[in-house]
């Protein structure tokens, strides 16, 4: 069954600072078995859009549907309460419970639905087994390392054969390699149980790794929902490309058929201008290793700096007053200091209108 969400909106007043909308006017439908990520910068919505789905929240506005079945529907002031949508959750912040081992830890959600002994004996086997934990049924939480604890919240989450499991920065506590191996474990009981997952995290190589599909949210609104793959490509404005990946951004006027870098003497930037495009100043987005350095011809620039990171070489480079980086699989040889010509194999276009002012950002971080 489809998660849906329709119109949704969620506003916080708060004393301090007044009305916040942290979830502006999302429409978006999850399809069932799908692994999908919310992601965006800290204070973007994506907790909130979440805990509305969880029901943890009630709606400003807007309904909220799996399949059939209404979630929330705010016209109607109508609310399911979290415990009967019959989801699986993960929340960061919904530590294990170090008081009870890990065989009641992960029954507790049956005790509370009041199931059969023989019942919990089986399903709790069944999930420790999933999230290979047999054996240590009698372990306290303190006794087990950081993956075995978040591998016990990821079997009480399963316990209840969910249809859809809510995952909120479920590994954010673990180190770096841990990470990489619990994805692959999510990803596993995905395929094993088909539920739909719906997951939470700023880390884009998390959401790129584990998505069938994910969005990107900024200030409460999605900026764009796609797979990995179209959204590394083609990202639909600034902020998305910004977010995913390392990026160039480089400002110019447009004039007269021709492009001409800020600060760059009046030089023209030898570049087609998309068909579609009509204003007199644009940004254009590049990544590092999607630009070339050459020693004779392209745009004239200069190398601020070189740095070696074992795998390629990075330059700074100084075009008229934008400082870009440039990453080189092969050492050209040059120098801090020394003229390069610089070419860009490939240009996205963006309005020089469309950004956020940086105040209004900051606005919402204090909340
Ligand atoms: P993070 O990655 O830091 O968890 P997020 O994208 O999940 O961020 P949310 O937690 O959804 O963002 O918060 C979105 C906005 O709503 C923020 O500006 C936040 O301060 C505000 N907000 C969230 N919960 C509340 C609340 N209970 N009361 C008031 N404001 C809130």
């Amino acid at each position: 069954m489809d998660v849906i969400l329709k119109d949704v909106s969620k506003t916080f007043v708060t004393k301090t600072f007044g009305a916040v909308t942290a979830v502006n006017n999302v429409n978006l439908t999850i399809k069932a078995g799908e692994c999908f990520s919310f992601l965006g910068p800290s204070g973007c919505g994506k907790t909130t859009t979440l805990r509305l789905i969880a029901g943890f929240e009630d709606l400003s506005a807007g309904e909220i549907w799996l399949g059939e079945q209404p979630f929330s529907i705010k016209a109607k002031n109508f609310y399911l309460p979290p415990e009967k949508r019959g989801l699986g959750m993960v929340f960061q912040a919904f530590a294990v419970w170090p008081h009870l081992n890990v065989f009641e830890n992960v029954a507790f959600p049956l005790r509370i639905m009041k199931k059969e002994k023989s019942e919990i004996i089986d399903r709790v086997k069944a999930a420790l087994k999933h999230t290979n934990l047999s054996g240590l049924e009698e372990k306290y939480p303190s006794e087990l390392s950081g993956g075995q604890q978040q591998r016990i919240a990821l079997a009480r989450a399963i316990v209840t054969n969910p249809r859809v499991l809510l995952l909120d920065e479920p590994l954010s506590n673990l180190d770096p390699k841990l990470r990489e191996i619990m994805r692959f474990e999510i990803k596993d009981l995905q395929r094993k149980f088909n539920f739909t997952i719906i997951y939470v995290t700023h880390d884009q190589a998390e959401a790129m790794a584990l998505s069938d599909r994910m969005l990107v949210m900024d200030m409460g609104v999605i900026q764009q929902i796609d797979t990995p793959y179209n959204m590394y490509n083609n990202p639909s404005n600034k902020f998305v490309y910004g977010f995913l990946g390392l990026s160039n951004f480089l400002p110019v006027n447009v004039d007269g058929g021709k492009v001409y870098p800020k600060g760059a003497n009046g030089l023209d930037l030898d570049c087609p201008i998309p068909g579609d495009f009509t204003e007199k100043e644009a940004i254009l987005a590049s990544r590092p290793n999607e630009i070339e350095l050459l020693a004779e011809g392209g745009f004239p620039a200069r190398i601020k700096n070189r740095i070696f990171l074992s795998d390629y070489i990075e330059y700074r480079v100084d075009i008229g007053q934008t400082e870009i980086r440039i990453q080189c699989c092969e050492d050209q040889g040059f120098a801090a200091g020394d003229p390069c010509g610089v070419k860009f194999n490939r240009l996205k276009w963006y309005s020089a209108k469309d950004e956020i002012s940086e105040a209004e950002r900051e606005q919402r971080k204090v909340i």
